[in-house]
């Protein structure tokens, strides 16, 4: 089987909310999506998606997708998309680094794989276990009084775990932790993001201030020198994501202990192949996960919980369903949605959904 076309679409993907990034970073109401139609000579097609949350949250940027794609797509073709090393070797020789560039195209090879196969994909990768994922939500209130409207709403949807946005504001920080905690309802997960908004000594102070409750904060640092740099004064566990990118950094955090959680992001960490070597780090290491897309529509959250159906129930939290907080719905309600707080694996061969083509418009490219 043979890659014979590659056709590239762009997407805005309007937020329901805007949404703003602790630290100044800019406002955003769009996501920028680029979707991969991905042609075989044997008549299956696949698809991938690469949706950054927004240009200013990490070194992940729409237009640079579709460059990317540009790039490395005389590489792919005329490869077999069922052998995802031999693509992923070819797009790291034709372009080192740009993972987030890679993982729409690596996402369409696996959907090809799991038709041809006739498994979805997480049976594919050797193991999909049926067990409902928990979605966690995405809190970016800024008051107590917001934090509070914000997890009821979705607490209303059903949601049992929650990604509470706090950082840049000690007092501020300090006592919306101490509120959530108070309502926290029993089962119910919590882990508090900071997404890189503290400076190392305004970490040491909302930590040590909210000892007493053993909570998790994710991603409490710029870097992992800044996450390093503190660990021996505070007792709370860590999750990282913004700083868990290549397998190196896996490595190094398992190594030296940095954190007792991975948030892997499957469009930034470069898709599924790439991934899933960090699930294996993981695993190894006794390091529990969430997998979540970087942003973006039911496909790109469908990819994130094939790779979570992979990861024993217990080592995982939780996932993520960016489509929730989007107005726009390219697969017309098919594929994975939110039931009582959970997203359930489809059983279809491949991904599992598909957009709607009329949906995408035209390519604004296409490879053959
Ligand atoms: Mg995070």
């Amino acid at each position: 089987m043979k890659i014979t076309r590659i056709s590239v679409y762009q997407v805005d993907l309007p937020l329901e909310y805007p949404y703003w990034l602790s630290g100044g970073r800019l406002k955003f109401e769009c996501l920028d999506a680029t979707f991969v139609k991905m042609e075989t000579d044997a008549g299956i097609t696949g698809w991938g998606e690469g949706t950054p949350w927004g240009h200013t949250y990490v070194p992940a940027h729409g237009p640079g997708i579709r460059a990317g794609i540009e790039t490395m797509a005389p590489f792919v073709l005329g490869l077999d998309p069922r052998r995802v090393l031999d693509v992923e070797r070819a797009m790291d020789l034709a372009l080192p680094g740009h993972l987030y560039a890679k993982s729409p195209i690596d996402m369409a090879c696996w959907d090809i794989a799991g038709k041809a196969a006739g498994l979805p994909i997480a049976d594919l990768m050797g193991g999909g276990s049926r067990t409902p994922r928990p979605i966690a939500s995405s809190v970016g209130a800024k008051t107590v009084e917001e934090t509070r409207e914000v997890i009821q709403r979705y607490r209303d949807r059903g949601y049992v775990a929650h990604s509470v946005k706090i950082g840049g504001d000690v007092e501020r920080d300090v006592a919306r932790v101490r509120d959530v905690e108070s309502i926290r309802l029993p089962g119910e997960i919590v882990l508090y993001d900071v997404n890189r908004g503290w400076t190392r000594q305004q970490a040491l102070r909302v930590m040590q201030a909210t000892e007493d409750l053993k909570v998790m904060f994710e991603q409490p640092g710029e870097t992992l020198d800044d996450i390093a740099a503190i660990r021996p004064l505070h007792s709370a566990p860590v999750s990282v994501d913004e700083s868990l990118v290549t397998l190196q950094d896996a490595a190094r955090i398992a190594r030296d202990g940095l954190a007792e959680v991975f948030g892997i992001k499957l469009n930034r960490v470069g898709g599924l192949t790439k991934a899933a070597r960090m699930r294996d780090v993981a695993l190894a290491h006794g390091i529990d996960m969430f997998v979540m897309a970087t942003g973006g529509s039911v496909l790109a959250d469908t990819e994130a919980l094939h790779l979570a159906a992979t990861i024993p129930d217990i080592n995982c939290h939780a996932v993520w369903a960016c489509q929730d907080m989007l107005t726009a719905d390219i697969a017309g309600g098919r594929g994975p949605r939110n039931k009582d707080g959970h997203l359930h694996l489809p059983e279809e061969p491949g991904l599992g959904v598909e957009p709607n083509e009329d949906q995408l418009g035209h390519p604004v490219a296409v490879y053959q």
